[in-house]
């Protein structure tokens, strides 16, 4: 499932395809993708792309002169991608935006297999974008003010880095490198952490971030596909030895999710 790395790498890429671009036709192959209507989304033929931005794992592409606003989600598996404007339909292709900008006509195209993905026409923010907490990429992470929100919660930090309300974008892998890079259990309840821990995870998600997009080639994140090289240092590792004090990595679910965790390095206290 993509992950706030992931869904940067396809902003970068949508920003580089569509901003400053006039939006020439709209094709939507399977409206179940599309919300309110198919009807409203290819109602933006004509208008002008003004940015793309990302908060989260919600993409937001803002018109110019336009009060209508796109969010994008690639829920499980979605993905955005370029052709020429002349291009066949992909596979699994479910949503065609035909550009031009500066005389050079292109088609953007948005593939998903599972369709939990979701672009969405709206007139103004979207709860889901308002709601979310902050964004350890585009905003960083105030660690005291984090420390504060853990300590009202009793969950287990594994659960509550996945609330979408407390950090915008953090998935099951982040949560898992960045715990590992803390030292902290994936057991340890929110309300008993230290701040000094509470910033060693906000140091850890930033570190993973950055990994992570810098592993990457182009506008998908390689690891999706089955075979390319991991750039993780304990996810999906049971039995391999921790990088830092060789102890066998252990797996465990919490919540519901595996869980990675070194029992050496990690150790509930
Ligand atoms: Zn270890």
């Amino acid at each position: 499932m993509p992950e706030l790395p992931e869904v940067e790498l396809a902003r970068r890429g949508l920003a580089r395809w569509l901003a400053g671009a006039t939006v020439e036709h709209v094709r939507v192959w399977d409206a179940r993708v599309v919300k309110p209507s198919a009807k409203a989304l290819t109602a933006i033929g004509g208008a002008r792309i003004a940015r793309v931005e990302r908060r989260g794992k919600w993409l937001r592409v803002a018109l110019a002169n336009d009060e209508r606003v796109l969010f994008a989600h690639l829920g499980m598996t979605g993905e955005w991608m370029q052709t020429k404007g002349d291009a066949p339909r992909e596979r699994f292709e479910r949503v065609r935006i035909d550009v031009r900008r500066n005389g050079r006509a292109r088609s953007v195209r948005y593939l998903d297999m599972r369709m939990f993905g979701r672009v969405v026409v709206a007139k103004e923010d979207i709860a889901s974008w308002t709601e979310l907490g902050p964004d350890p990429l585009a905003d960083g992470i105030d660690a005291r003010a984090l420390h504060e929100k853990l300590r009202a919660r009793k969950k287990t930090i594994k659960e509550a880095m996945l609330d979408q309300r407390l950090l915008a974008g953090v998935g099951n892998i982040l949560a898992i490198e960045s715990l590992w890079r803390a030292r902290v259990s994936p057991r340890a309840r929110t309300n008993a952490l230290t701040l000094a821990e509470v910033r060693a995870i906000a140091r850890g998600l930033g570190a993973t971030i950055r990994r992570t997009i810098a592993a990457q080639k182009g506008e998908r994140a390689a690891y999706v596909n089955a075979g390319a090289p991991s750039p993780f240092l304990i996810y999906d590792l049971k039995g391999e030895p921790c990088p830092r004090c060789k102890t066998s990595i252990e797996r465990a679910v919490i919540g519901g999710r595996s869980t990675y965790f070194c029992p050496t390095c990690q150790r509930a206290r």
